[in-house]
């Protein structure tokens, strides 16, 4: 079962005619994006939830862009930590399933520094969330610059020792890799879990990976949800047009 969706849902007061739209276009899903501010209030984000849930659209939430768990700055830690707290509050009222954000930078770390400390500040997340009682799991998302953190496997390794959940993106993933994008030994590493959260665009890169997304390709998006066909997962379209996109997703999916 795919279930795919745009990147964003609007202001508070457009939420309800976009959900509507998204509903009419028989997409499923559809992610709240915080990532240049978190800009719902608590009886907002009840309400859109509400609706959501009415329509059967399956809400998650990106937390700010500015996050940066490796910080050699304390205090941007613990604004960083704040940043996905706020973001899972509300995901929580919104009755999102996960909290998508991108965990951090090397700095001058080595590799297994920043591993460990990430490890650590996500696991003290998770033990906040779960005192708080916020539903919404925490979803580290892999990234697309080689030398930031977050690659496939680091990122399932913080799933396996932190129990926290993750957010596969596969523009990313082939930035990372300089265009190639294995989708057997992706789906390979992804296909025990019950459900996957998963981005998706085309992509622009260079030798560093990552420049920027831009429209998906149909080819190449055909290949990539038959390769997924046989997982339970949202594919969160991140497109330049993510709505556009995200109905062009859906009319592939519904030919396959
Ligand atoms: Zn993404």
């Amino acid at each position: 079962m795919i279930k795919i969706g745009p990147a964003a849902i609007g202001g508070a007061k457009q939420a309800e005619e976009n959900l509507n739209f998204i509903k009419k276009n028989n997409l499923k899903a559809a992610e709240v994006s915080f990532t240049r501010g978190i800009y719902l209030k608590k009886p907002d984000a009840i309400r859109i939830g509400k609706i959501a849930k009415t329509l059967k659209i399956d809400l998650s939430v990106h937390a700010p862009y500015y996050i940066n768990l490796n910080s050699k700055e304390k205090h941007k830690v613990i604004q960083s930590k704040q940043r996905i707290m706020i973001s899972c509050e509300l995901g929580h009222y919104l009755k999102a399933k996960y909290i998508v954000f991108h965990p951090g930078y090397y700095g001058k770390d080595s590799i297994e520094e920043t591993y460990e400390k990430i490890k650590q500040e996500i696991i003290n997340l998770n033990d906040t969330r779960k005192e708080h009682n916020l539903k919404p799991k925490l979803a580290p998302e892999t990234t697309g610059k080689i030398n930031v953190f977050g690659d496939l496997d680091q990122t399932l390794d913080l799933v396996k020792q932190t129990k926290c959940s993750f957010c596969i993106d596969f523009a990313h993933l082939k930035a990372r890799n300089l265009g190639k994008l294995d989708l057997k030994e992706i789906i390979k590493k992804i296909k025990k879990f019950k459900h996957v959260h998963c981005h998706y665009s085309g992509i622009n890169y260079g030798p560093k990976g990552e420049k920027n997304h831009i429209p998906i390709n149909k080819k190449e998006t055909t290949e990539l949800l038959k390769a997924l066909k046989k997982i339970n997962c949202t594919i969160i379209c991140e497109a330049p047009d993510t709505y556009g996109d995200s109905i062009k997703m859906n009319k592939i999916l519904e030919k396959i």
